[in-house]
């Protein structure tokens, strides 16, 4: 029987496990060293690793870990069950851990608008966020492809780095509202469905509308639908919420789930996503986990 098991080894749950590693506790981390930003050749507006590679950034999380001794166990959950001490985690290899208490720190997928050229541009020249990546396209034509009123604000904030057209792909929302920012920040409004984002490989050049017409851009950012990484979580009775296309599991401050002794940090548990948050996720959760098993008298503590 472990006293924790961390489900994700992306920021969060490396972040969460260098906390456990530290306060000694039993644990145990599980995943694929798959961060969602591994397409990115860089990750931004992270202190002191501020435009380091992805991969790196995972492997020297996974070094510091093994300056304690841990490992990652490379496998995936399959499943999470309750039983009368904690939880059952099984493994697609077939195995399964036993656990007083879980972390879960699986991430999310994006889930991407069905329009042409989006996979293959996707982490590159169409991208999720401004902060993390309008820096160093400044001065670049840039759109945003609209879902909801949070992308007429997106227009709006991006105007900072550079010219920026809002497509509203024939959806139908107010933009009334923000006609005066548009003015005063020259926002481009473009009404018509998009056909095809174009250009060769990862890069964006063109966005054809279905009217015909072409438009240059060069970066194009869009607000991505997300679905959690472990689907099989809903039989838990974890409290789940859904804002346009977003999922995320709801937590207490503590990064308590709704089930008593299972956590839940990083992207899955909010709709605006960072790694620093979900570093910060991390901290919380594993120092709420030690300090509980602390005060658990069924279980003998150091
Ligand atoms: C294209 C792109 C670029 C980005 N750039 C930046 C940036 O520059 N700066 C920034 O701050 N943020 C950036 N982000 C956001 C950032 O990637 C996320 O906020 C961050 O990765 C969330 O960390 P996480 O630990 O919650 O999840 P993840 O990093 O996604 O890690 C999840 C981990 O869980 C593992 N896993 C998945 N399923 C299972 C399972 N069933 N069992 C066990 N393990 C599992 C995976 O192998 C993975 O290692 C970017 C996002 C995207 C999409």
């Amino acid at each position: 029987m472990r006293d924790v098991v961390v489900i994700g080894d992306g920021y969060a749950g490396l972040s969460a496990a260098l906390q456990l590693a530290r306060s000694l506790v039993d644990f145990e981390v599980v995943g694929r060293s798959t961060p969602r930003n591994i397409l990115s050749a860089r990750s931004h507006g992270v202190l002191g690793q501020d435009g380091a590679n992805p991969a790196q950034l995972i492997e020297r999380g996974v070094e510091n870990l093994s300056s304690y001794g841990a490992t990652v166990r490379d496998d995936l959950v399959s499943e999470i069950t309750t039983s009368a001490d904690g939880f059952i985690v099984n493994l697609l290899s077939g195995a399964s851990i036993l656990t007083r208490k879980a972390i879960l720190a699986c991430g999310v997928t994006d889930v991407l608008p069905q329009i042409m050229g989006v996979e293959e541009k996707w982490g590159y020249s169409i991208l999720p966020c401004p902060y993390c990546h309008a820096y160093e396209i400044a001065g670049a034509r840039m759109g945003v492809l609209a879902s909801d009123r949070n992308s007429v604000l997106t227009a709006i904030f991006l105007s900072t780095w550079g010219p920026v057209t809002l497509f509203c792909n024939d959806e139908d929302f107010d933009t009334s509202w923000a006609t005066n920012h548009f003015r005063l920040r020259s926002i481009e409004v473009e009404y018509s469905k998009i056909a095809s984002f174009q250009g060769e490989g990862s890069l964006l050049e063109n966005v054809l509308l279905h009217t015909g017409r072409s438009i240059q851009i060069d970066y194009m950012f869009l607000n991505t639908g997300t679905k959690l990484n472990i689907n099989s979580l809903s039989c838990l009775g974890l409290t789940m919420e859904t804002v346009s296309g977003k999922t995320r599991i709801v937590t207490d401050d503590r990064r308590q789930t709704t089930v008593e002794g299972l956590y839940a940090i990083g992207d899955i548990v909010r709709f605006g996503h960072n790694i620093t948050w979900a570093i910060a996720d991390g901290v919380t959760a594993a120092i709420a986990a030690h300090q509980s098993l602390c005060l658990d008298l069924t279980r003998v503590s150091r």
